[in-house]
């Protein structure tokens, strides 16, 4: 055994408490740390032969990129759609590392972590008030989880016309219907051979909109009769958070064939709040779901679920199956996880969510949703209240969309959040809206509060007057 290894292995405790310690100053303090920074690490490209030892590295590592870590789970970190890490999803996280485990089959060698992510799925079902006949498993995010429920769609539309797409291949293009799709649901289609360019976009509901109008879906099905098709359905865009309506789509499924996918990344957890579920109803309906975990649940990053229904375990297998691995055994009798998503191998994932779940319960995570709909709703009435901002749509759920009401000097839009960014106080990210150049404010963090909504009002004001009376 390496000697380092040998000596590493019998001083775990003190080793383990300099960690710990590091972590809880570091969360202690996690509210004022900057959300930006201005430096970055130079890479080294040559590895040492000698080890320095873990303490070593920490050492390198607090010296060289610690400074640089900016609050990405903390407060006022408004980026994109960036969640916290709660207490209990961080011991989940560490304890996933620490016990190492590989979720697979649900007997003998597969071990208990395949029924910690069976369980954790019914949880979640539950959380979300979805029937149980959904089946589920984690990947690394809603990408992912995209890409997974477009593969069985894929599947499905091959059947529907006599076809095993996972043996064959695409001989013909697959038509997918959408409004206002995520990116990265592109980015699965360009993946999966279906190829980004086979999407129809369907309009928008009239008015300051970005969810499907529902009787426009109807009028092209009538007027182009189609092969069966994917719709990818919004549960919260990025931009403005607007959600498809779900019932009237689920009324066209009964007359019209197709695979119905809703991405719900983050929207989804609007089923928690008893002031919003009404945004989600009828999405029980869907074939396929995308929730993320590691935004609004919460947990650390490499989280997010997806759910297919159980009456496509079939199509799920054919198109994830490992089968030409005889020692896995027979993928439809032998449950096992890795015939069901892409990965192979994987880290106990559910863990950090399954801690989460049991330690906050429906409760806890409905209070910080419906606090995070409170501080975009704070927030949205402080911009629209003020002098120089403007809502660019209304706020619907946690994101709010705004953008300066002129711009006084040139680019001043990007100058601003640019200068508001550099305070290191609160972080938001840039975005183009109808044509308008705007920035995104996303609450999905449970350690956000009003006062931080408040400070972040005062402080844009403060920054455009200082910007507006330079020369
Ligand atoms: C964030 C997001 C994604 C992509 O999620 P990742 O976890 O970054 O892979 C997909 N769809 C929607 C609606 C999102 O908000």
């Amino acid at each position: 055994m390496n000697s380092l290894l040998k000596k590493e292995s019998n001083e775990l405790g003190p080793l383990f408490e300099k960690i710990v310690s590091q972590g809880k100053s570091y969360l202690n303090t996690i509210n004022d740390r900057a959300t930006s920074t201005k430096h970055a690490a130079d890479v080294q490209t040559n590895l040492n032969s000698e080890g320095v030892g873990t303490l070593g590295a920490l050492q390198q590592f607090n010296e060289r990129f610690e400074p640089l870590m900016v609050a990405s789970s903390g407060p006022r970190y408004w980026g994109f759609v960036t969640g916290g890490t709660t207490p209990a999803a961080i011991a989940g996280d560490w304890l996933t590392t620490i016990y190492d485990q590989n979720p697979q089959g649900l007997k003998g060698v597969g071990d208990v972590s395949a029924n910690i992510e069976i369980e954790s799925i019914q949880l979640l079902l539950d959380l979300f008030h979805l029937p149980k006949d959904f089946f589920g498993g984690f990947v690394t995010g809603a990408m992912m989880s995209n890409f997974t429920c477009m593969a069985v769609a894929r599947q499905w539309v091959g059947k529907q016309q006599g076809k095993d797409i996972a043996k064959e291949g695409i001989t013909s293009s697959i038509r997918i219907i959408s409004t206002t799709p995520h990116s990265s649901s592109i980015k699965a289609l360009s993946l999966l051979g279906v190829g980004s360019s086979n999407l129809v976009k369907i309009d928008t509901l009239k008015g300051n909109r970005e969810a499907m109008d529902a009787d426009a879906l109807e009028h092209y099905l009538k007027n182009n009769p189609t092969e069966p098709f994917i719709l990818i359905s919004s549960a919260g865009t990025v931009n403005t958070v607007d959600f498809d309506d779900f019932t009237a789509i689920a009324k066209l499924k009964e007359r019209y064939s197709f695979w119905w996918h809703i991405d719900a990344a983050f929207g989804g957890f609007a089923a928690c709040s008893s002031m919003r579920q009404h945004l989600v109803s009828g999405w029980e309906h869907a074939d396929s779901i995308t929730v993320d975990c590691h935004k609004w649940l919460n947990v650390p990053y490499e989280s997010a679920l997806f759910f297919v229904k159980q009456k496509h375990g079939v199509l799920q297998v054919e198109t994830f199956q490992n089968s030409n691995a005889p020692y896995l055994g027979n993928p439809i009798e032998n449950f096992n996880y890795l015939n069901f998503l892409p990965e192979n191998s994987r880290r106990l994932k559910a863990l950090p969510a399954w801690f989460s779940l049991v330690a906050y319960g429906k409760d806890g995570i409905r209070e910080w949703v419906d606090n995070n709909i409170a501080h975009a709703e704070q927030f949205g009435k402080g911009v629209e209240q003020s002098q120089p901002f403007e809502l660019l749509a209304p706020v619907r759920l946690n994101t709010v969309c705004f953008s300066l009401k002129e711009e006084v000097k040139p680019n001043e839009v990007t100058t601003f959040l640019n200068a508001v960014n550099a305070t290191g106080q609160v972080f938001m990210t840039p975005t183009v809206y109808k044509d308008r150049k705007g920035i995104r404010a996303a609450f999905v963090n449970w350690r956000t509060t009003a006062e931080d909504v408040s400070s972040v009002l005062a402080l844009m004001n403060k920054v455009l007057t200082q910007l507006r009376n330079e020369n």
